[in-house]
């Protein structure tokens, strides 16, 4: 099968599409067909190696991806050959033809889900998910700003605020996203390049504030983010490139909380509840992952590239 291998830490192009071995599985694990694959921001990260948690060279990346069962290890129980399933983490990478999972890293997709959505579905709505009830605890009724709503986890963060009964305030760079991220069910879009855009908030909340904040660029927003909150508020640092100056002050006034969250802690029991919410929600409807484009796994390197520029629309996907 053919694959995507780094040999060694760098830029884009030492991601090489290579022919490596048929995988097998043990017992307990799942081999998948891979029809698409998810591209993360931390795809990028490690594969430059400035990522804390740095692979064994040579490696395949990759975290996300869906396609259909091809072969279960002994003592699966939860699929079959042929089943239709979405993966969030492999045991071998994800760019790739197939991908070789532990059984607790497999989940059904839905008929009327694509493999492109599903491929879109792990990394961005896991951690929308945890950040929005695991860690903010936030309830039907309060106020959540996601500030960064126009990419893979904003688009999943509104869809799954709105579907709780929330109010939904969203931002996006770009008019295009802005239309995305009104279509995805906020109530109310900004844009987070104009000047002085958070000052609306304060009309759009009768001067009371956000409850919650989803902060996708927290070295540029967490200053602001906590003159914004109302008492009580919360701020989950989900994404950050950089470090950034804060008023404490202004969180002991409101009582309020920075609450950090990465993914990668979550126990192998809190992934199981929220794939199971996640599941629930692809199959009703709520949940709708957005694809903005889609290309061949040989074009990693290009994906890479454009998961970072600016003007997002969802997903970027690589189709094997
Ligand atoms: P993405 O698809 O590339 O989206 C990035 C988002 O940030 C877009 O909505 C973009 O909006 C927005 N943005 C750009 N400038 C901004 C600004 N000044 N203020 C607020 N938002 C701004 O990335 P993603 O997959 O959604 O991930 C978002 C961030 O979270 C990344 O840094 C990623 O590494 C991180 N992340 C962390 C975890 C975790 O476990 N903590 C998990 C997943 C992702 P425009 O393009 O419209 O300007």
């Amino acid at each position: 099968m053919k694959a995507i291998r780094v040999h060694q830490f760098g830029g884009p192009e030492v991601m090489k599409l290579e022919e490596v071995p048929d995988l097998r599985p043990g017992p307990g694990e799942v081999v998948v067909r891979v029809k698409a694959v998810g591209v993360n921001p931390v795809d990028t990260y490690i594969r430059s190696g400035g990522y804390a948690a740095k692979p064994d060279l040579p490696y395949t990346p990759g975290m996300d991806a869906a396609g259909v069962v091809e072969a279960v290890g002994h003592g699966v129980t939860r699929f079959v050959p042929g089943a239709r399933v979405y993966v969030a983490g492999t045991l071998s990478g994800a760019y790739a033809e197939q991908a070789l999972c532990k059984e607790s890293q497999v989940h059904p997709l839905p008929d009327k889900v694509t493999f492109a959505q599903g491929a879109a579905v792990n990394i961005p709505y896991a951690t929308a998910y945890r950040a929005l009830f695991h860690r903010a605890r936030a309830m039907p009724g309060e106020t959540v700003l996601v500030h960064g709503a126009s990419g893979g986890v904003g688009v999943a963060s509104v869809q799954l605020a709105r579907a709780a009964g929330m109010k939904v305030i969203g931002t996006a760079g770009t008019e295009r996203g802005r239309k995305l991220v009104t279509e995805q069910g906020a109530h109310h879009i900004l844009d987070h390049r104009a000047a002085d855009y958070l000052s609306e908030l304060q009309q759009l909340t009768n001067g009371r504030g956000v409850d919650v904040i989803l902060e996708m660029l927290a070295n540029v927003n967490l200053g602001k983010d906590l003159t914004i909150l109302a008492r009580n508020g919360r701020v989950v640092v989900i994404g950050s490139r950089g470090s950034v100056e804060i008023n404490p002050r202004d969180t002991m006034s409101r009582d309020a909380s920075i609450l950090g969250m990465t993914l990668m802690n979550a126990a192998e029991s809190e992934l199981t509840s929220i794939h199971a919410a996640l599941v629930v929600g692809l199959e009703n409807g709520t949940l709708r992952p957005v694809i903005n484009q889609e290309l061949p796994l040989a074009e990693a390197p290009r994906a890479h590239q454009a998961v970072l520029e600016p003007g997002s629309y969802g997903k970027i996907v690589l189709i094997p």
